[in-house]
């Protein structure tokens, strides 16, 4: 590959990481030791950041940025389309009647920007008188340089709002929400006699899956330029089948590139640990080493960028769509998620002793009763049209939100249940003495792939959440319903006169209350669909229908509470939502018909005019065997030709009617999902039937055999 590829084979790692990051070690170095100690303070404690100490920094980080070769800065965010957004201004200023150039970053300039964000989809947030948003900087997620043709571009992590202040970014309400169950949890560990931690940090390791194809195959299918997944193709002889694939031995190509990632990413100071091939054939995954949820979601989205710029370097073109081939193995991104104090306590590590113990099971419960009580909600987090195909679409994992938890949790929680203590020597005197709880220590071998929100030793793992998407969304509404869990845990025993009973009943109560979403079985099997309907647990099967819960008055209630989202935030993002899910939809319909007219219905012709013309001349010699041969593959490209054509007609129509619908997102939405993706799905029925009988040489586009097998 480059030769910018072979230079990574003399580089020491440990000198690559972090290279481009302004972080924690730079700034020690550079600032005033008491310009340190107040951003420092502002970082770890949330305490206001003042405009002289910003205006040092600042003017440090542009020094910093422009020895390295920068000439650009940024403020990098995140707005409501999913993407991250930049607009580049360069460092440079020259004085009116001065002739040379100066460098200059002013304190205004690295705190607040305000770019014309007029185009960002805001869901009526932002009024057109005042279409201008506001930046303003994240300083928990340090900045770094990015590197791509233009050259090096210092990135300022913001949060992007609006004129009112209300967010128009994924980036603030997860910064709100991690405050919320901040100071939820440091009541909870209060009761329990911490009486240091001021705050707790939520941590994130967000597995990104994704497929790599030969670039210009990919250019050939017009439905993965315009859409990120295919739209027709028929399963080959051999995909998945053999599980030859998953932990294989990385071909030359896909080894390259991984190589060109992990250094580019370790370049930004993204931990990047982990990478191996995927369940699918082109399926691969990068999981990074865990970080605190604000720069994990900032490094994830790095990563997907990142992807996506050096696959193309190799000659690959990267997909990250939930669903880029039917019938083989989707993508998506594994939510690692755990709570942790200042002094580095994981609070779900059950710990060592019956304090920690007890402890444990308070944050355990909590989210056993937040993802029970909230289950629609942490399902519209994971929720997108490309997911579509994946939950409850007989994929990993399905619609139904339940929790796994592991024989031994399982037996710890029926004892908790029932109030029996369990009669473990621990050999020392810290006894807790809550008489009915019982102590333990976990095992962490448990393990169940099937699980969409499973309990791994000492984290969740959240396994819905798009690949495509941004992990702050899920974030945001798991840290704000565990918030409440732990507010209304706390609410009680705060008043508790006798804590230790208090804490006994309120635990054994959630248990019974809850425990039906903990199950432990086959998450992909029709059994658990029948189960969970007995259970009365919901399994909600498209976007169009889950988004709802965003608005759900329980919903709202909680995230104002919490100040995390206001009413109006979160019906700007339903609408948002419901019609990003049109739109997506509106495009595929538009590329099949296009491919369809243009290409498939063409090929199908020209190919059975071929067929005719050689049954005209058989019919001619006289050969009676090979006559019929060809009229019957006649008879079926013709037969379903005649049905694409039909299909085509309907799919056509059903987006005419979608378009009337326009102004009335609801409708239009369920109108998309009922009319329009199944029109489509007849559309893809005889295209993929047509691919099946018409010959290689006049299939007009690359196949699924070409393309899982193209690197
Ligand atoms: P597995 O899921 O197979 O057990 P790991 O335990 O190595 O694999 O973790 C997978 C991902 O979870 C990694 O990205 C890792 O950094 C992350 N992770 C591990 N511990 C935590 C934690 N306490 N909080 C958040 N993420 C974590
Ligand atoms: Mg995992």
């Amino acid at each position: 590959m480059s030769t910018e590829h072979e230079c990574y084979n003399t580089l020491d790692l440990r000198e690559v990481f972090g290279c481009h990051v302004f972080n924690d070690s730079v700034m020690k170095e550079r600032l005033p030791k008491e310009i340190y100690e107040a951003l420092h303070k502002t970082i770890e404690e949330g305490t206001r950041l003042e405009t002289e100490v910003a205006a040092v920094v600042a003017d440090s980080m542009k020094e910093w940025a422009i020895e390295h070769g920068a000439t650009h800065y940024t403020h990098w965010f995140q707005p409501l389309n999913g993407f991250t957004a930049e607009k580049h201004d360069s460092f440079l200023n020259v004085p009116l009647g001065a002739d040379k150039a100066i460098a200059e970053f002013s304190a205004k300039e690295l705190i607040k920007g305000e770019p014309d964000a007029s185009s960002f989809p805001s869901g009526g947030l932002r009024a057109t008188f005042e279409a201008r948003g506001y930046t303003a900087w994240d300083c928990t997620s340090p900045a770094f340089l990015k590197q791509d043709s233009s050259g090096l571009t210092l990135c300022i992590p913001t949060a992007f709002c609006s004129y009112n202040g209300e967010a128009l970014d994924k980036k603030t309400p997860l910064l709100r929400s991690v405050e919320a169950i901040s100071k939820q949890a440091v009541r909870i560990l209060r009761l329990f006699g911490d009486t240091e931690s001021n705050r707790v940090t939520i941590t994130c390791g967000p597995e990104q899956e994704y497929f790599l194809v030969d670039k210009e195959m990919f250019k050939k299918r017009p439905d993965l330029v315009f859409t990120g997944r295919t739209l027709f193709g028929c399963k080959p002889p051999k995909t998945q089948e053999m599980d030859d694939h998953y932990f294989g031995t990385l071909k030359e190509r896909v080894a390259a590139f991984m190589k060109e990632l992990d250094y580019e990413l370790w370049k930004v100071g993204v931990m990047a640990k982990t990478k191996h091939n995927e369940a699918a054939p082109a399926q691969h995954e990068l999981a990074p080493i865990f970080g605190t949820v604000n720069i994990a979601t900032d490094h994830n989205q790095l990563t997907m960028e990142l992807m996506k710029k050096i696959a193309d370097r190799h000659g690959m073109s990267c997909l990250l769509h939930e669903k880029p081939f039917a019938g083989i193995n989707g993508s998506g991104k594994h939510n690692n998620w755990s709570i942790n104090t200042p002094s580095g306590q994981n609070l779900f590590n059950p710990g060592k002793t019956p304090r920690e113990n007890a402890q444990f099971l308070v944050f355990l419960c909590a989210v056993i009763k937040a993802i029970d009580e909230n289950a629609e909600l942490i399902r519209a987090s994971a929720a997108n049209a490309g997911n579509d195909y994946r939950l409850g679409a007989l994929e990993a994992p399905p619609a139904i939100i339940s929790i796994f938890l592991g024989d031994e949790l399982n037996e710890v929680l029926d004892e908790v249940e029932k109030g029996i203590k369990r009669d473990v020597n621990f050999g020392g005197k810290l006894d807790f003495g809550v008489p009915t709880l019982p102590a333990f220590q976990t095992d962490k071998t448990d393990r169940n792939r099937t699980s969409p929100f499973a309990f791994t030793g000492n984290k969740f793992e959240f396994r819905m959440v798009p690949s495509s998407a941004s992990v702050a969304g899920p974030n945001t509404v798991l840290n704000t319903v565990v918030a409440e869990a732990l507010c209304e845990i706390a609410d009680e025993l705060e008043k508790a006169d006798d804590f230790k009973a208090a804490l006994g009943d309120v635990l054994s109560r959630i248990v019974k209350e809850h425990k039906r979403v903990i199950f432990d079985g086959n998450g992909y099997g029709e059994e658990w669909i029948k189960e969970a309907a007995r259970r009365g647990l919901p399994n909600i099967n498209n976007s169009v229908d889950s988004y709802r819960a965003f608005i759900y008055d329980k919903s709202v209630e909680i995230f104002e509470k919490h100040h995390v989202y206001t009413r109006t935030e979160l019906e700007s993002r339903y609408e948002i939502k419901m019609d990003k899910y049109i739109k997506i939809n509106t495009i595929e319909a538009h590329t099949m018909l296009e491919m369809c007219h243009k290409q498939i219905i063409p090929a199908c012709m020209r190919y059975s005019s071929v067929v005719a013309e050689t049954l005209t001349n058989l019919k001619a010699t006289g050969l009676p065997l090979d006559t019929q041969i060809n009229e019957e593959i006649l008879l079926e490209v013709t037969s379903n030709l005649a049905k694409l054509n039909r299909s085509v007609k309907r799919l056509e129509k059903a987006v005419l009617k979608s378009e009337t619908l326009e102004g009335n997102f609801v409708a239009q939405a369920e109108f998309v999902r009922d009319s329009v993706v199944t029109a489509m799905s007849e559309v893809r029925k005889y295209a993929d039937a047509l691919e099946m009988c018409v010959d290689k040489e006049h299939w007009p586009i690359p196949t699924y055999s070409d393309l899982i097998y193209s690197v």
